[in-house]
C-alpha cells in the first residue's frame, strides 16, 4: 500500500491497515496526507513548530473513527462533582461517554499549540508539528471530600488503540548521560475544517524496551519534573530528539518555531553540524508567560554531564543566565539565538521588553487565538449561519465575524442570538441537572489552571457577599474547575480553600447553586464557555500573558467579567463586559506574590452584582431584548471575536515571523 509507506507507517503493525488505505485515513479522506507529506518531502521550505504540549480536543472537533476495538482506557466515563449540596455529589457521576482527549497538554499552552496547527491546515501551510507522547498524560484529578483537597492520581491510556494515532516506522536516538536514547515516533494528522489540507504532529517517545527503565519513564508524565536531570532530559527529548526526527522523516524544514524555552536545545542540535551564527534566520520563539516559573533554568554542570562538552560549550556561549553564570537559561537561550522573537499580546509584549531589555529590540507582540471551529458551539453555529448573509463566509474567513457588530440594531438577530444562548445554558443545565442548575439562572464561570497568579480564590472570598448579592439580586449558578499542578504547593493551599469556601455554602442552596468539576479539559471547556452568562478572568495584571479561554467565550456571544491583562487589554474599550480591579501603571511589573486579593475581591463583587442586575432585567423581560444592554454586549462579544481567532494570528506568523 502506497500510503502506508508514504506517511511512515511502522508495516510491522498491521492493524493500522483496516483504518489506513488509500482513500481513507480513520474515516477521513487520505488524500490531503498524501499532498501534506509530499510538499514537506520535496525541497519547498517548510515550519517546524516545536511545543511540550498539544491540545488537540478530538472528542469536540474532528473525531477520528476506527474499526479497531478503543480501550476502554481511552474512553472517559465519569467526572465527579464538588458542590455546595454534598449529597448530589455523593450519589452523581457527571455522565461523559466519550473518547478521551489525546492526554498529552496541561492547559492553555497546549490548546494555543493544537489550535495554531488546525489553522495552519485551514489555510495550507506546509507545517509539521513536533511534541512529546506522553504515556501517562498529564494527571487525573480527584477530589479528597472529607479532607477537602486534590489528590493526583497517575492516569492511563493506551496510544495504541487511540483513533488517528499512528506508530512510525523511522527510529532515532540521541545521546545522553554518556548512553543512547533510543526514540520511536508517533503520528498523528490535524485536518482542516473543510478536511482538504492536514497538518502532521510528529511526537517522541522513549517508552521503548531497548531504553533501561530510567529512560523509558523520560515520558511519561507531562511536567512531572522532580529533579533537574528528568526535566533537561525532557528539554532534550523535544529539542533534540525533534531536529534528529525531521531529519529521520527527510522533511525540508527552513524554519524552526521554538515555544517557551522548553524547545531550545534543537538550536543546540542544528548548531553541531553548522556554524552556529550562520544558523539564527532558522530560528523564531514565541514566549507565552512573564511568570518567573515559567523560564528553565540547569545548573551548568548537570548540562554537560546530561547532553555532553559541546552542547555544553554552545549552551555557555549563547545561553547562560545573566544573573547566576553557573546556570542555563533556555529562555535567554531561545531569545539569543533567534532572528526573531514575539510575545502573545500587545500588553505582554510590553512587560517581556521590560523583564529581557537586552532583546528589547527584536521582541514583537502577536496576539493569541483560538480555533473558531473549534470552540463555536452549535446553536451559535446555527445562528451565524441563518444570518450569513450579512455576516459573510465566516467559515473560510472567521475574521467576517466581525460584521455581526453590523446587526447591533437588527431585531431578529437579537432574538436568535438570545434564544442560541439560552439553548447552550440549557444544555449546561442538563450536564449538571442532579445539582438543580436550570438555564434561567444567572450563571457565572471560572475554569483554567489553578495558579496563584489567576487568582482561583477570588470570587470565594467573602461568601457572606455572595450570598447577599443573591438576595438582593436574584440566585446565582457558579462553575468552577481547574488542576494545581500536583508540585505546585501555592496551587494547592488555593484549591483547599476554594473547596473550604463552597462547604460553606452549604445551608444556601436555594440562593446559590456553586459546583466545581474535576478533571478540566476541552471537554469541558466548550460546555462551559459557552454555557455561562459571564465569563470570569481574574488573573493579577500583568501577569497572564494573554489567556485565550475567555476568547473561547466571546465567540459564543458570553460576556465577560474581567481584569485589565492579557488579551482583555486590546477589547477592553468595546463594551464586552467589566473591567475591575488592580492594573500596574505603565512601566511597572509589579510582584506576583501581592495578590491584592481583599481589594480586587471587593471590586468584584461590586461588578458582579451590576451584572446580575443587568442580566434579570433582560431575562425577566424588564428590557426588551430590542434595546438590552445585555444584547449590546453579546453582540461586541461576538463581533471581537472576529480578531481572537488563530486563523487570524497563524497569518500574522506566516507574514511576520516565518516570511513564508
Ligand atoms: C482554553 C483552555 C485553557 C486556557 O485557559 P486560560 O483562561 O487562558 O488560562 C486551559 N485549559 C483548557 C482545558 C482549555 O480549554
Amino acid at each position: 500500500m502506497k500510503i502506508a509507506e508514504l506517511i511512515g507507517l511502522d508495516p510491522t503493525e498491521e492493524k493500522y491497515l483496516k483504518d489506513v488505505s488509500d482513500e481513507e485515513f480513520f474515516g477521513y479522506p487520505a488524500r490531503p496526507l498524501i499532498e501534506a507529506e509530499n510538499i514537506l518531502l520535496a525541497k519547498t521550505p517548510s515550519i517546524a513548530y516545536f511545543s511540550m504540549e498539544y491540545g488537540l480536543a478530538p472528542s469536540i472537533y474532528h473525531t477520528f473513527k476506527t474499526v479497531n476495538p478503543i480501550m476502554k482506557s481511552n474512553i472517559l466515563a465519569e467526572h465527579e462533582v464538588f458542590s455546595n449540596m454534598k449529597d448530589m455529589d455523593y450519589y452523581h457521576l457527571l455522565p461523559v461517554q466519550k473518547i478521551l482527549d489525546l492526554p498529552i497538554y496541561s492547559g492553555g499552552l497546549g490548546v494555543l499549540a493544537g489550535d495554531s496547527l488546525k489553522s495552519a491546515a485551514d489555510v495550507g501551510l506546509s507545517l509539521v508539528g513536533i511534541g512529546i507522547l506522553w504515556n501517562k498524560g498529564y494527571f487525573r484529578q480527584k477530589f479528597w471530600f472529607r479532607a477537602g483537597g486534590q489528590v493526583p492520581e497517575a492516569m492511563s491510556w493506551d496510544p495504541r488503540s487511540y483513533p488517528g494515532l499512528i506508530p512510525l516506522k523511522p527510529r532515532l536516538d540521541i545521546q545522553l548521560s554518556g548512553q543512547k536514547l533510543h526514540l520511536k515516533l508517533w503520528k498523528y494528522y490535524v485536518y482542516s475544517y473543510d478536511k482538504k489540507h492536514v497538518v502532521p504532529l510528529v511526537l517522541l517517545d522513549s517508552n521503548v524496551p531497548e531504553n533501561p527503565e530510567y529512560f523509558q519513564e523520560l515520558t511519561d508524565q507531562l511536567y512531572r519534573s522532580t529533579n533537574g536531570w528528568l526535566k533537561l532530559c525532557q528539554r532534550a527529548i523535544l529539542g533534540m530528539g525533534g531536529v534528529k526526527a525531521i531529519e529521520a522523516l527527510g522533511y525540508s524544514v527552513d524554519k524552526y518555531h521554538l515555544n517557551e524555552g522548553h524547545a531550545a536545545l534543537a538550536f543546540v542540535e542544528k548548531a553541531k553540524t553548522r556554524e552556529p551564527e550562520k544558523l539564527g534566520k532558522l530560528f523564531a520563539y514565541t514566549c507565552h508567560t512573564p511568570v518567573e516559573a515559567g523560564h528553565d533554568r540547569f545548573d551548568l554542570q548537570e548540562l554537560s554531564a546530561a547532553l555532553g562538552a559541546e552542547a555544553a560549550e554552545i549552551v555557555k556561549r549563547f545561553g547562560r543566565d545573566e544573573r547566576n553564570p553557573s546556570q542555563a537559561n533556555l529562555t535567554q537561550l531561545a531569545m539569543s539565538v533567534s532572528e526573531r522573537v514575539n510575545a502573545v499580546a500587545q500588553k505582554h509584549g510590553e512587560i517581556t521588553r521590560l523583564q529581557f531589555p537586552r532583546f528589547r529590540d527584536k521582541i514583537e507582540s502577536i496576539t493569541n487565538g483560538i480555533h473558531t471551529h473549534t470552540w463555536l458551539s452549535a446553536p451559535i453555529k446555527d445562528l451565524l449561519n441563518k444570518h450569513k448573509e450579512k455576516i459573510g463566509d465566516w467559515e473560510n474567513d472567521p475574521t467576517l465575524l466581525r460584521n455581526a457588530g453590523n446587526l447591533m440594531n437588527d431585531a431578529a438577530f437579537r432574538r436568535d442570538l438570545w434564544s442560541a444562548h439560552i439553548e447552550n445554558k440549557k444544555a449546561l443545565a442538563r450536564f449538571l441537572e442532579f445539582w438543580y442548575f436550570d438555564e434561567k439562572t444567572f450563571t457565572v464561570c471560572w475554569a483554567r489552571r489553578i495558579a496563584p497568579y489567576k487568582r482561583p480564590t477570588l470570587l470565594l472570598e467573602d461568601p457572606n457577599r455572595l450570598i447577599e448579592i443573591a438576595r438582593r439580586v436574584g440566585p446565582l449558578q457558579i462553575v468552577i474547575a481547574g488542576k494545581a499542578h500536583p508540585a505546585d504547593v501555592p496551587a494547592s493551599i488555593h484549591l483547599d480553600a476554594m473547596l473550604e469556601k463552597i462547604n460553606m455554602l452549604n445551608g444556601e442552596r436555594k440562593l446559590i447553586r456553586i459546583a466545581f468539576l474535576e478533571n478540566y479539559d476541552t471537554y469541558f471547556a466548550k460546555k462551559l464557555t459557552s454555557g455561562s452568562d459571564v465569563w470570569l478572568n481574574n488573573p493579577l495584571p500583568p501577569f497572564e500573558a494573554s489567556g485565550t479561554s475567555g476568547m473561547k467565550a466571546i465567540l459564543n456571544g458570553v460576556v465577560q467579567l474581567s481584569t485589565l491583562d492579557g488579551w482583555v487589554v486590546e477589547a477592553a474599550d468595546k463594551n464586552i463586559g467589566r473591567i475591575f480591579g488592580y492594573a500596574p501603571p505603565p512601566g511597572e511589573i509589579g510582584s506576583e506574590s501581592d495578590l491584592k486579593l481583599d481589594q480586587d475581591s471587593k471590586e468584584l463583587y461590586k461588578s458582579l452584582e451590576e451584572m446580575a442586575a443587568l442580566y434579570y432585567a433582560t431575562a425577566y423581560g424588564k428590557t426588551a431584548i430590542e434595546d438590552s444592554p445585555w444584547l449590546e454586549m453579546m453582540i461586541n462579544c461576538l463581533s471581537e471575536s472576529g480578531f481572537f481567532n488563530t486563523q487570524r494570528m497563524i497569518l500574522e506568523y506566516k507574514d511576520r515571523i516565518w516570511q513564508a
